[in-house]
């Protein structure tokens, strides 16, 4: 961190400032120049308060020389981290993992045609949600632990690894149970109290990011689960709001080259929920694998009418399977398979 003196302020302000370093352990070095002082920090400077140091008398500014998540960095880890979800299943590796099936789970008898539908058309995992986060109470909540029982049904019969949402830092113990990989939805990114319970379990960590996150942010609450002890996080962009609606948000395809340029974690992408209609969504699922994402999550429904939940996103098993032979041209294209 370099932190620059104002222009008129008094040497003792500078030295203020080397000793408020000095106390927090790293070693300040105060550079006096003619026009101003210049402090500059070595030491792991991301226990350091920005705000604080900006605060203290006499500082114009600061700037980090490190970025404010360190176990999600490039620093930290040098090569991609693959993170292997089932015997045979790894998302971060060479093959694109698509998961897919209903938003929520509805029955077994749903649940079951889907995940082998998706399972034939090429999927590897299979999503739904047992707890539902619905802006209206007065919604379909999910069908909770029953839900959890359904897709254990599933995968029974199909032998798919199984993601699911978790809402609630008091039911991780339940969901880790059924669950391959515990899903953190858009509206709970910043839950610091569930991120670090699921820091406690070794299950991998799918976590979406908040639909008005920056990217630091979201790195920063992948760096609450790396930090309380699990390292196996998934990273999942799911489009932010912005002011158009002709989408339900905006998938934000740049957050892909950006994501693999700080991070070594997986990075996938959810475009059903990012376009919110289906027309949209094999054009998003797309430009997600050839901009270089680790895999997609799918809305998929047996008659996307009458899913329970977001039916206007959902595909059907024919679109679904459609879409899996183009994502499969443009994986090769990009040097992955499907
Ligand atoms: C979901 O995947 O079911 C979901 C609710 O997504 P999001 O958190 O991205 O809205
Ligand atoms: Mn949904």
């Amino acid at each position: 961190m370099i932190i620059v003196m104002q222009e008129n302020a008094p040497k003792q302000h500078a030295l203020a400032v080397v000793h408020h370093v000095q106390e927090l352990g790293l070693k300040p070095v105060l550079l006096e120049g003619t026009e101003r002082n210049v402090i500059a920090v070595i030491g792991d400077e991301r226990i350091m308060d920005m705000h604080v140091i900006n605060s203290l008398d006499g500082v114009e500014k600061v700037m980090p020389v490190l970025a404010p998540f360190k176990l999600a960095s490039k620093e930290h880890a040098k090569t991609k981290t693959a993170i292997t979800v089932a015997p045979g299943v790894v998302v971060g590796g060479t093959q694109i993992a698509v998961m897919a099936g209903n938003c929520a789970v509805e029955s077994l008898g749903t649940t079951l045609a889907t995940a082998k539908a998706v399972q034939a058309a090429g999927a590897i995992i299979q999503r739904g949600g047992a707890f539902k986060p619905r802006s209206s109470p007065y919604s379909f909540q999910g069908l909770g632990e029953e839900g959890l029982l359904v897709l254990r049904e599933a995968k029974k019969q199909t032998g798919m690894p199984i993601i699911t949402e978790i809402l609630d830092p008091r039911h991780v113990e339940l969901v880790a149970e059924h669950a391959d990989i515990l899903q953190v939805g858009t509206r709970n990114m910043q839950n610091f109290e569930l991120l670090r319970e699921l820091g406690k379990v070794k299950k991998p960590v799918l976590l979406k990011r908040g639909m008005s996150a920056t990217i630091e942010e979201f790195l920063m609450s992948a760096e609450y689960i790396l930090a309380s002890g699990n390292a196996n996080v998934i990273l999942c962009e799911r489009g932010i709001r912005t002011y158009e609606t002709a989408t339900r948000n905006t998938l934000d395809i740049s957050a892909i080259p950006v994501l693999k340029k700080m991070t070594h974690l997986p990075v996938i992408v959810d475009p059903s929920h990012a376009a919110g209609k289906r027309d949209y969504v094999g054009a998003l699922a797309k430009a997600a694998i050839a901009a270089g994402a680790d895999g997609l999550l799918l809305d998929v429904h047996p008659e996307p009418p009458k899913s329970l939940v977001d039916p206007d996103q959902a595909l059907n098993f024919e679109q679904f399977t459609v879409l899996m032979v183009d994502i499969k041209k443009i994986a090769e294209a990009v040097g992955r398979t499907l």
